[in-house]
């Protein structure tokens, strides 16, 4: 598999916050998310800059159980750059992981689906809101044609709905007209309020800071959750944490 860093840390976004957990970050994206026209995605050197050379490159599935092995933990989160771009060799991955009764959470920003969903314990979708679009740039008509895709969204739903395995919808927070197309993609998924998570948009604590409080009133004002980003509060915008 494409690896860009494997490391032992606490999740700090969503449902799952402060768990210990095992990060496997799969290198590589589809997307090239730009936030408010100047952040970069805050891994982008799996997606803007995925030859960097602090990326590890290629790791064997044995490699990667036998690293999650030294770790004492029972939470394996698997995220990116975008994990299901790989989904035979991610599926192998979950389904060893499963042999050894991980909890699995899969990072995703919805628009792969696989089989790895039969060994993952909660996805976690992050849909791409318009505010993601790398506007002026050679990868805006690309971002714009794979950012959103219904028929994958919809998909997931249904295995929610199934009891197949648990989901959470999470969203960076720009601004007020990102809760209008939240909306909209409710309507044509078939979400609901309680499984969603708004997260302020920032790659440092100044960031976060100025846009904390107007997500948390968002939250409070469509019946959301709010997630901070634990890790950027610890640690700031760092690798391996
Ligand atoms: S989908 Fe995620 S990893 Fe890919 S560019 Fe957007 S924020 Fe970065």
């Amino acid at each position: 598999m494409k690896v860009s860093e494997i490391f032992y840390s606490i999740q700090g976004e969503g449902k799952r916050s402060g768990v210990p957990s095992f990060f496997i970050r799969t290198n590589n994206c589809n997307l090239r998310c730009m936030f408010t026209s100047t952040n970069l995605c805050d891994t982008s050197y799996t997606s803007w800059t995925p030859d960097d050379a602090m990326n590890i490159g290629e790791m064997s599935v044995e490699e990667i159980i036998t690293e999650y092995k030294k770790q004492n933990v029972r939470d394996v989160v698997i995220t990116g750059g975008e994990p299901t771009i790989q989904a035979e060799e991610l599926t192998l991955l979950c389904k060893e992981l499963k042999a050894l009764s991980a909890y699995i959470t899969i990072e995703t920003n919805g628009t792969i689906y696989g089989d790895f969903v039969e060994y993952t314990d909660l996805l976690s979708i992050s849909p791409k809101l318009s505010s993601s679009t790398p506007f002026d740039t050679k990868y805006e008509k690309m971002h714009l044609a794979n950012r959103i895709n219904t028929e994958v969204l919809k998909k997931f739903n249904n295995l929610n709905a199934e009891g197949k395995c648990d989901i959470q919808w999470k969203f960076v927070y720009c601004k007020d007209k990102d809760i209008d197309e939240i909306k909209e993609l409710q309507k044509s998924v078939g979400f609901h309020d309680d499984r969603i998570y708004l997260m302020p948009e920032g790659v440092n604590e100044s960031d976060l800071n100025e846009r904390r409080k107007e997500t948390v009133e968002m939250c409070r004002k469509h019946g959301y959750n709010y997630t901070d980003r634990l890790h950027i509060i610890i640690w700031g915008n760092k690798r391996g944490v």
